[in-house]
């Protein structure tokens, strides 16, 4: 199922890699010897959690159908046109971040607003395309490796 799952989000324009540039971004600053391979670790072991490829399975399946105009409506027009009264895609995506406990939810929230790289350029809606869940879940993937990297890096949690 991870391969199912890395092959949906190279196919919907997003690799780990650029998870992991999102990660860095948010963590450098807190930890500034940090490296784009530890980053890349993280998304990794955040992306082969099985409640975590239940979400992007979910949403992006839901952003496909948008696309091909196949959801019944009212439910197609809210998802293809990103209604910020929706707020589906945001709690499917909180099922990743809360496997690694509640600092998930502030970077999720950071991310959420300030949108950095390729979650911004999801967010952009070009060319018909439609990732009304796949930003919130590429933002929460990001959020859960965070908080990994932040719990492994606790003194207390090593020993
Ligand atoms: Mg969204």
């Amino acid at each position: 199922m991870y391969k199912a799952v890395t092959n949906l989000l190279a196919e919907r324009g997003v690799t780990l890699p650029q998870i992991a540039e999102v990660v860095l971004e948010i963590q450098k600053g807190y930890y500034p010897e940090l490296t784009i391979e530890e980053c890349l670790a993280g998304v990794d072991a955040v992306v082969r959690k099985r409640e975590v490829q239940h979400a992007i399975l979910t949403g992006v399946a839901l952003d496909v159908a948008a696309e091909k105009k196949q959801l019944p409506e009212p439910l197609q027009s809210i998802v293809a046109s990103d209604d910020f009264l929706f707020g589906v895609d945001e709690i499917v995506a909180l099922s990743i971040t809360n496997v690694y406990g509640s600092i998930g939810l502030t970077n999720f929230g950071y991310l959420d607003k300030t949108k950095p790289l390729i979650i911004g350029k999801l967010n952009d809606h070009k060319g018909g395309a439609c990732h009304t869940f796949l930003d919130d879940l590429v933002a929460a993937v990001a959020a859960a490796a965070a908080s990994k990297i932040a719990h492994s890096r606790r003194p207390m949690d090593n020993d």
